[in-house]
């Protein structure tokens, strides 16, 4: 079987793709299937010389999890600042050192090698990173070929309106897209610049392609408490899914977490007054807990580091745009694939440093946020680490 895919569906090691406009599909016929990949007027063409190496068993980290989902961070930049993931005055990470659009997917494609079978990509922003559509292209060979079985995005939706169509031609079927109030101008002060109206577009074109989309909303206390519900049924009509998420103390914000940390336990009970939650046993492999919403027919998940962690569980491991591949969320053990992979092109070196990560994924995050006890557990922001 996996003969028969490799055959169909070569993918080169080392070199980059090949940009063509022979293949026009103005001047040939239109074969934008997913098999034929175009970006723009250019067909990507690959020549693989590297699958020797398909995964023969799963990968496992030394409690016995295994290792299937690969988050990536494709950029720490983003158009947004909400108030919760980033300070107003940020440094960005220097554009000399990311990782190339080719380097990211040689890096992607060694971990679907080994057995990873869902990648999200997120950020910062994924969808302002020059080459993000090159770099779907890629992996969407890859779930062509069947060992890939998802590639997702998280996004807070400003460029969707622009890339919705293209996103679920190159194969993503599922986004979630970040949003925290439909009230335009608290929308403007958490995002501390963006436009509401430019997110709405967007789910509209998102929803016109097909694309299956949930909501991320951060719970935050005083700021949207009172909003969750009417967010919920809003949700319900629009046909998303939703999620809760609560702050996470990673990063310097220049403020007080403790101001804004809101238990979900809360916003439950108050969510229960005003919809049937019902039990479901939907999950994504990850760590949000859902429930159905009788009056709806749509979903609720909650996902609660603080409050109830779930690293249990955890099936995952997060590349940065730099190549730091960080075996927890929540802890700062990290392996450099970036070193890895420019000292040996036979990638052996990038084997080699994957081996070496699964023994230092460590058991779980600790967490806390309380008075007194406000500042960041982690340097790095989420942005960098991708939510
Ligand atoms: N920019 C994209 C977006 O906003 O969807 C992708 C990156 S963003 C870091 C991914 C998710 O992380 C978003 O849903 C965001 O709300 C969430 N997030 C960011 N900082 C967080 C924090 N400190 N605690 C909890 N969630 C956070
Ligand atoms: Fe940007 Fe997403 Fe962070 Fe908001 S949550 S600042 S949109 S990376």
């Amino acid at each position: 079987m996996v003969e028969a895919r490799r055959r169909l569906t070569p993918r080169p090691q080392t070199q980059p793709l090949t940009p063509t406009s022979a293949n026009n599909p103005t001047e040939n016929g239109d074969d934008r299937s997913r098999k034929t990949r175009y970006v723009g007027e250019k067909r990507y063409i690959h020549v693989d010389t590297t699958l020797s190496r398909i995964a023969t068993k799963i990968m496992q980290d030394t409690f016995g999890r295994s290792i299937t989902y690969l988050r990536v961070s494709v950029t720490d930049r983003c158009d947004f600042r909400c108030f919760y993931c980033m300070s107003e005055e940020m440094e960005f990470l220097p554009r000399k050192d990311l990782l190339s659009i080719e380097e990211l997917d040689q890096v992607c494609s060694t971990f679907i090698k080994r057995g990873v079978r869902k990648i999200r990509l997120t950020g910062g922003e994924p969808l302002v990173r020059r080459g993000i559509m090159e770099l779907i292209a890629r992996l969407g060979e890859h779930k062509d070929s069947g060992l890939l079985d998802e590639i997702t995005l998280t996004t807070n939706g400003s460029q969707l309106a622009k890339h919705a169509h293209e996103i679920k031609r190159l194969g993503v079927e599922r986004i979630n897209v970040s949003m925290d109030t439909l009230d335009a101008d608290k929308f403007f002060e958490i995002t501390r610049r963006g436009k509401l109206d430019q997110v709405l577009m967007g789910l509209e074109a998102a929803k016109d392609a097909g694309l299956k989309v949930k909501i991320n909303t951060v719970a935050l206390k005083a700021f949207n408490e009172h909003e969750l519900s009417d967010m919920l049924g809003w949700c319900g009509e629009q046909g998303f899914d939703m999620t809760m998420i609560e702050t996470m103390p990673l990063g310097d914000i220049g403020g007080d977490r403790s101001d804004q940390y809101l238990p979900l336990s809360s916003v439950r009970a108050r969510l229960e007054a005003d919809w049937t939650l019902t039990p479901s046993d939907h999950t994504t492999g990850g760590p949000s807990k859902y429930l159905g919403v009788a009056e709806t027919g749509q979903k609720v998940g909650f996902i609660t580091p603080l409050s109830d962690h779930f690293c249990d569980s955890c099936n995952r491991m997060r590349l940065t745009c730099t190549g730091t591949l960080y075996m927890c969320l929540g802890q700062d053990s990290a392996v450099d694939m970036r070193a890895a992979l420019r000292a040996d092109p036979t990638l052996e070196k990038l084997n080699t440093a994957i081996d070496e990560s699964l023994t230092l994924k460590p058991k779980g995050h600790e967490f806390v946020i309380e008075p007194g006890n406000d500042g960041p557990a982690l340097k790095r922001h989420m942005s960098v680490t991708g939510g």
